[in-house]
């Protein structure tokens, strides 16, 4: 069964703060014309406030998780900060107590975070929010895995499968949040927590594989 350590995988969330942080510009750019400006701002210093909690200790990948999703839940403003802070509580609820993380609990970890994200945002596909990014991500990575392909593999399908979730939202008009204000007019631009969620769940997917890749090293 191929895995990864949960007790040695929680720089994986420092790899998905810096990949927030570096986008800053990009997420509010993105926020900036079909929202108020401030998705990158708002996202960079809840995951920048999450990092500089954990510094310096070298905690599981599960209390990693629930750190960042704490800090995101209790100091961030907007849409974004309950909402992911609920999904990353949800993913670090999926691995409590789980040593090894193989494909199963890794999906598993997908569908706590997607359920916890409708469960208080209420969106569904074709609204033009992260869910559309999201879902068919988990999709993907669930096909891949009942078809018998790899772990890695199915982070790779997972991956494309986001962007392309992603992408799917510039046709897209906003049914809910502050875009679904501009009602046609938010056609033609990506949804900007598409964007945040893919990039993401892109970092989750790679860290995930480094990890993979030296835990195949040491057998
Ligand atoms: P705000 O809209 O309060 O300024 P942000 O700019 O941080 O918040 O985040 C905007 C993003 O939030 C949108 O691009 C969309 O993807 C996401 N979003 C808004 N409402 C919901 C919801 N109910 N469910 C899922 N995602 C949502
Ligand atoms: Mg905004």
């Amino acid at each position: 069964m191929q895995g990864f350590s949960n007790a040695g995988s929680g720089d994986i969330v420092r790899t998905i703060a810096q990949r927030i942080v570096e986008n800053r510009a990009y997420l509010s750019d993105i926020d900036g014309l079909i929202g108020d400006g401030d998705h990158g701002v708002n996202m960079a210093k809840g995951f920048s406030l999450a990092v500089d909690r954990l510094r310096g200790e070298s905690q599981p990948l599960a209390a990693s998780l629930a750190t960042l999703g704490d800090v995101l839940m209790t100091e961030i403003g907007g849409s974004m900060g309950p909402l992911y802070g609920v999904m990353f509580l949800g993913f670090a609820n999926a691995l409590d107590g789980i040593e090894e993380i193989d494909a199963a609990t890794f999906e598993q970890m997908l569908r706590n975070g997607l359920d916890e994200v409708q469960s208080i945002g209420d969106a569904k596909v074709g609204d033009k929010t992260l869910i559309d990014a999201y879902s068919p991500a988990l999709r993907a990575f669930a096909a891949a895995t009942a078809n018998r392909e790899s772990f890695a593999a199915a982070l790779d399908a997972l991956v494309v499968a986001v962007e392309k979730g992603r992408d799917s939202t510039i046709d897209l008009v906003a049914k809910i949040g502050r875009a679904s204000r501009l009602a046609e007019r938010s056609r033609g631009v990506l949804d900007p927590g598409a964007a945040s969620c893919a990039i993401i769940l892109r970092a989750f997917a790679e860290g995930a594989k480094t990890k993979l890749e030296m835990s195949d090293s040491r057998t």
